[in-house]
């Protein structure tokens, strides 16, 4: 593990060297960052073919997990996550989609054997959210206390509520940058920008086009942001009593995927990943349909998201 204060020597020296052999922090081969998209689809709604809204980095074997959508635990042992690795949670807002097991994550960590800290990070009203999921499973976690010999696991949780942008955190594996972005009626909605000692990966959460995502990802490795594909949302609100409305809400509140790539181009990033998909289980939208969307102002490399790809 490199500590902050030699990280910061690396960057101070790396400046004086160019991008010689210091540019690269020298540490050790678990410094190198994991992004594992854990669910890619759009929406609440349980589906056969992929999960909801979760993607997780590893650093030096520290577990940032972004969203927490439905099965989130589960994804995360699918993907080779050992759960007591979890070490900080970021939600980017509060839609269904992206918080259904946030206390489900923290509790079935616990069950598998976490006693480490967990610091929770969004927007309003996590701090109550926590304590009314620790209540509501008050008995089992005192049974397993008493019974099973686990810590208490309430203390272990620290909850930091979000009402803002600007540095979140900075320890000795990453910094955490966050952004406003435009995601109405849920507000606030935050993307996240982690910075790793090798790259930088940034997280658009769900928007539409948001000059505040443009400017957080201002020429980072990865922008995972969400995707829109407009002429599938007919199909996709088809039979549903609020069709209209739904399909009113879908479109105000989300990017296409050819204004994702606009995003990517005007951010400069050098790799685009679509993920949360709208419709999230269309089968006459392929992935070149996606990436001739996303490629339509964007020439860097686009990414299809897929659940539990690693990038
Ligand atoms: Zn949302």
């Amino acid at each position: 593990m490199v500590s902050r204060a030699r990280r910061r020597f690396l960057r101070a020296a790396s400046t004086f060297v160019g991008s010689l052999a210091l540019a690269q922090p020298v540490a050790g081969q678990n410094s190198k960052s994991r992004l594992i998209l854990l669910g890619i689809g759009g929406g609440p709604r349980p589906r056969k073919t992929n999960s909801a809204s979760a993607q997780v980095i590893v650093v030096n074997d520290a577990a940032y997990v972004v969203d927490c959508g439905d099965g989130v635990a589960r994804q995360l042992v699918l993907a080779g996550i050992r759960l007591p690795q979890l070490r900080h949670i970021f939600l980017t807002h509060q839609h269904s989609d992206h918080n259904a097991d946030y206390g489900n994550l923290m509790l079935l960590a616990w069950t598998a054997g976490l006693k480490t800290r967990i610091d929770a990070w969004g927007p309003p009203p996590l701090q109550q959210m926590t304590a009314h999921f620790l209540a509501m499973n008050a008995y089992d976690i005192r049974t397993r206390i008493q019974d099973e010999g686990r810590v208490p696991l309430e203390p272990l949780i620290h909850v930091h509520e979000l009402t803002d942008g600007g540095l979140v955190l900075d320890d000795d594996n990453v910094r955490v940058t966050a952004a406003l972005v435009d995601h109405p009626p849920v507000a606030p909605a935050f993307a996240y920008r982690f910075d790793a000692p090798d790259r930088s990966i940034v997280i658009s959460g769900d928007t539409r086009p948001s000059e505040n995502l443009i400017k957080l990802a201002n020429g980072a490795d990865v922008l995972v942001h969400e995707a829109l594909f407009p002429a599938g949302v007919d199909r996709l609100v088809a039979g549903v009593a609020n069709a209209a409305t739904l399909k009113q809400s879908i479109l105000s509140h989300h990017t296409s995927a050819e204004d994702a790539g606009r995003v990517a181009k005007k951010a400069g990033v050098k790799t685009l990943v679509l993920s949360h998909f709208v419709p999230p289980d269309d089968p006459e939208i392929t992935d070149r349909m996606w990436i001739e969307a996303a490629s339509a102002h964007f020439d860097g490399k686009i990414v299809v998201g897929k659940d539990l790809l690693e990038l």
